[in-house]
């Protein structure tokens, strides 16, 4: 059983404080939202768990299973059993899905012709073209294209935790469907664990959350069931960024 444990957690992009103090946790099978208006820090979280460059941690910590996550580079996170899916993903010009998704499970040791089974499988599984598995990664898709590309790496490559930001950002109807049907199978046939960053509660009519968290201004400043997703959407922000601006405790 996974654990992803964030504590205390503060973080700074250009000499910036932006998070000031995320504690979190998600185990395995659960689906953790959280909610946020714009500019928030909740790109910022996903960042910092993923490691990505350019920001730094002031202070706390990050574990998964105990394993010090912010003491390791990226691509050993990723190995430890973390996946970020982007909120805006990369495009890589020249390099192909099925390239990357062969090359890194190869490297750890499973058969070639077994990737690439699985991935023909995960691409029928959420209706994903399997051409799109040959095309350069990213490049000229459209956004809904692009979350079913995240989508199949993911259930490629099988994580324990996955972190999705705005995943439903850009998806129509029937990819958002398809999309949260797949990452609800994750949790129920692999106990993956998730943490579901969104601006809208749209996401999570499909993809049913277990909690959520309400980030203002670097801060969680309410936490509840999934009733708390139904309550923004009648009463917005509002509420929260009038007291979410207040400094200490
Ligand atoms: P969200 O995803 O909730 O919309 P972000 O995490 O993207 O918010 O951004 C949080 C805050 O950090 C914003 O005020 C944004 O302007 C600032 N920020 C994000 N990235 C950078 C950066 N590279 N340099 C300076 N400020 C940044
Ligand atoms: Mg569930
Ligand atoms: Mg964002």
């Amino acid at each position: 059983n996974a654990e992803l444990r964030i504590e205390g957690l503060r973080a700074a992009v250009g000499g910036t404080e932006i998070l000031k103090g995320i504690d979190l946790v998600v185990r395995s099978g659960e689906v953790h939202a959280v909610m946020g208006p714009n500019g928030s820090g909740k790109s910022t979280l996903s960042h910092v768990i993923a490691g990505r460059p350019g920001y730094e941690v002031l202070d706390g910590s990050v574990t998964l299973d105990g394993e010090d996550l912010l003491a390791l580079p990226a691509w050993r996170r990723a190995q430890a059993g973390l996946f970020l899916a982007m909120q805006y993903p990369t495009e890589v010009p020249g390099v192909a899905l099925e390239d990357v998704l062969v090359e890194s499970l190869t490297a750890a040791g499973r058969p070639d012709a077994e990737v690439r089974e699985r991935m023909l499988v995960e691409a029928g599984r959420i209706g994903f073209d399997e051409r799109f598995l040959h095309r350069p990664l990213n490049v000229d898709l459209s956004g809904g294209e692009k979350k079913r590309n995240e989508t199949l790496q993911l259930g490629v490559l099988d994580p324990k935790i996955a972190i999705l930001d705005e995943l439903d950002s850009g998806l129509d109807v029937d990819a958002l469907r398809d999309v949260s049907r797949r990452i609800e199978q994750a949790t129920e046939e692999s106990g993956l664990g998730v943490l579901a960053i969104t601006h809208y509660s749209r996401l999570l009519h499909e993809l049913q959350p277990d909690a959520v968290h309400i980030l203002v201004k670097g801060r969680i400043v309410a936490e509840g069931g999934p009733e708390l997703a139904a309550e923004l959407e009648r009463t917005g922000y509002a509420q929260y960024l009038e007291d979410g601006g207040a400094e200490g405790p």
